[in-house]
Order: structure tokens, then C-alpha cells, then sequence
């Protein structure tokens, strides 16, 4: 294994991306295909059809870039938690891979190697992880040999509800971006604004989160009136706040001091200076990485495969099948 390259396929939901990890464990640039669905939300069936299409065009891509078969020492890829269609298109290209070059396959949980791409890339030993994509919304720590998630959404993940609100307003997807133009550019145009004009409900509940009477709220908002401009900075403004306040009691409960964000929701400027400036007023340190390695993407695949693959073996053939409902907390960490 020592020198090898760790190739990583990720499928999940809508974004199909290979990428590769050299042998000292540092990540390349992945190759991505994203589905854009052409109205409503992400069709299961769709988005799979679209993987399977850009497959072989991604793999070319790899192998264009100096990837050769005798170079790579394992194929890992996203065994879950995701949308069974999609997911299985990927453990196909990663079968097919490891079976063509004849090395070892390794079934990696998707939600931890967010974790793991971003310890890397932020250099943190030991972060509380705010992890805010599409689909999924938690706060995560190890404690005994596990990431466990100490809060979490109850309904749907925020960036999928920031997709939704933005999908009801006629704004293509993905949401978030357009959300975030747009309640920046009415917060610079209106900084004499009443505030107190656009108050939504609170999406903390205990040490969890819930974002569809958020999302409601603001559509409701909108009907009654309000700027556009208005109600996505406000939404924004609710929605981080919550998830940066479970983060914080997070780590005040576990005495934990690094702060580490993943999840394509990430990539938002508000949330990351709401997370810098929780641990700077609690003497901690905050961790953002990269936009690309913060999106869904084959190359933390790829990271989160070589630290397993080294620690606990590589996935049995028997043992590759899709696991749409994989939790965080169900991976066995054997790893530093
Ligand atoms: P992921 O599921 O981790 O690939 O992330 C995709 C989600 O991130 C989608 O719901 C996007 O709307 C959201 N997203 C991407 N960029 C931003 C941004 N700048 N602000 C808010 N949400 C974003
Ligand atoms: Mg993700």
C-alpha cells in the first residue's frame, strides 16, 4: 500500500465525482458531474441515469490526467447514506475499477469523510464538525472510537429547504447561492431597515434543529409582501444562527476548542463568519475548507478510503452493497 494511490468515486445525491489521493495521503482535484434537475427537486431515478451517463467521461478524465491502473492500490467509494439509486450506480464504477485493476475495494461512510477531508485540509485534531450539506444537517464529535452526532435536523437538511424556498421563488437550482446574492445584495441596499419586520421562528429544539416551519414561515412572509431580498436574508439569518448555536453548546458540553464546517452550505460567507465568530469569543478556533473539498466530491471519498484501507482492511465483494440509511455514527473509527 505504501506509495499507492486511493482512487474515490462519490454518488450520493446529485453530484457524481471521482477523485484520487496520492500515497502520502494527499488529495487531487476531483473530477465532478452535477445533476441539475430541470424543474422540481432531485428525481432518485434521474440523477442515477445521469451518473451512469457521465461515468465513463469522469474515468477518462482520471486516466487522462496520469492515473494508470498499476499505480492504484485501492478504490473506495460512498457506500452511504444517500439515495439507493444513485449510490449504486457509483458502487458499480468502483467494482468495475477494482475488479479491471485488480486491487481491493473500500466502502467508506459519505458523512465521515467530510469530517476526515476536513481535518486534513484544516490540520484539526479533534473538531466539533458543523456538517450542513443538501440532505443532511449535523453536529458531530468522536467520543469512544465513533463520530457521534449530538444534534441533528429532525425534518430536512438545510441546504435542501434553502433549495426549496429558492425552487418556490422561481430561482434555479442550487438555492443557497442565489439566496445568499440575494440577501446580501438587499442588506447593502437597505442597512436603515427595520429588522424586527422579518423575525421567523427559532429552528433550535434542544440539542436539534427542524427547518420546515422555518421554511414555511418565510414563504408565508413572501405571500404577505415582504422583499424577496428581505425574507432570504432573514432565512439565512435564522437558519445559521441555529445551526452555529448547537455547534457552540456542542462545544461547550464536550470542552472542545476547534470548530470544523463541511457540507456544501459551507461555502456560504454569512455562516462561516457566524462560525468564526463563536469561537473567537470563546477562544477557539473555527476550520473552513476549501469550496471543493467542502461540496460532495471523489477525493475525500478518497481520503476517508486510505485511512480505512490502512487501519481496517479493505470491503469484501459480499460486503459492497449500498447502504442508503448508513448513520455517521454506525463506522467504527480505527484511525488517529
Ligand atoms: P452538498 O449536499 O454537500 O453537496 O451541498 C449542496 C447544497 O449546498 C445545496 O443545497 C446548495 O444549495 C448548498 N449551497 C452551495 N453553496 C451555497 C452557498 N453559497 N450558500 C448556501 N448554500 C449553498
Ligand atoms: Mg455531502
Amino acid at each position: 500500500m505504501a506509495g499507492g494511490i486511493v482512487v474515490g468515486i462519490e454518488s450520493t445525491a446529485h453530484t457524481l465525482s471521482i477523485g484520487s489521493v496520492d500515497g502520502e495521503g494527499e488529495p487531487t482535484p476531483s473530477f465532478s458531474a452535477f445533476f441539475r434537475p430541470e424543474e422540481g427537486g432531485i428525481h432518485p431515478r434521474e440523477a442515477a441515469d445521469h451518473h451512469a451517463e457521465n461515468a465513463s467521461t469522469l474515468v477518462r478524465q482520471l486516466l487522462d490526467s496520469g492515473i494508470e491502473g498499476k499505480s492504484v492500490s485501492a478504490v473506495a467509494f460512498s457506500q452511504g447514506p444517500g439515495l439507493g439509486p444513485c449510490l449504486r450506480v457509483g458502487a458499480s464504477v468502483a467494482r468495475a475499477l477494482a475488479s479491471k485493476w485488480d486491487v481491493p475495494l473500500v466502502g467508506v461512510n459519505h458523512c465521515v469523510a467530510h469530517i476526515e477531508i476536513g481535518r486534513q485540509q484544516c490540520k484539526m485534531d479533534d473538531p466539533v464538525l458543523l456538517y450542513v450539506s443538501g440532505g443532511n444537517t449535523q453536529v458531530i464529535t468522536r467520543m469512544a472510537g465513533r463520530y457521534r452526532v449530538l444534534g441533528e435536523t429532525l425534518d430536512i437538511g438545510i441546504g435542501n429547504m434553502l433549495d426549496k424556498f429558492a425552487r418556490e421563488q422561481g430561482l434555479p437550482f442550487p438555492g443557497g447561492p442565489k439566496i445568499e446574492i440575494l440577501a446580501k445584495q438587499w442588506l447593502d441596499e437597505n442597512s436603515d431597515a427595520n429588522l424586527d419586520d422579518y423575525i421567523l421562528p427559532y429552528a433550535v429544539h434542544g440539542m436539534d434543529l427542524a427547518f420546515s416551519g422555518l421554511y414555511a414561515a418565510a414563504s408565508r412572509l413572501v405571500e404577505r409582501g415582504a422583499p424577496l431580498g428581505a425574507v432570504c436574508w432573514s432565512l439565512q439569518e435564522h437558519a445559521f444562527a441555529a445551526c452555529v448555536e448547537v455547534a457552540e453548546r456542542a462545544m461547550a458540553h464536550t470542552g472542545k476548542r476547534e470548530l470544523l464546517l463541511g457540507g456544501g452550505v459551507a461555502c456560504n460567507q454569512r455562516i462561516k463568519e457566524m462560525a468564526n465568530l463563536m469561537s473567537n469569543e470563546r477562544g477557539a478556533i473555527a476550520g473552513i475548507p476549501p469550496a471543493r473539498y467542502c461540496v460532495d466530491n471523489g477525493s475525500m471519498i478518497a481520503t476517508l478510503g486510505r485511512l480505512q484501507y490502512l487501519n481496517s482492511g479493505p470491503t469484501s465483494f459480499d460486503e459492497s452493497a449500498v447502504k442508503q440509511g448508513l448513520r455517521t455514527d454506525e463506522t467504527q473509527i480505527s484511525w488517529p
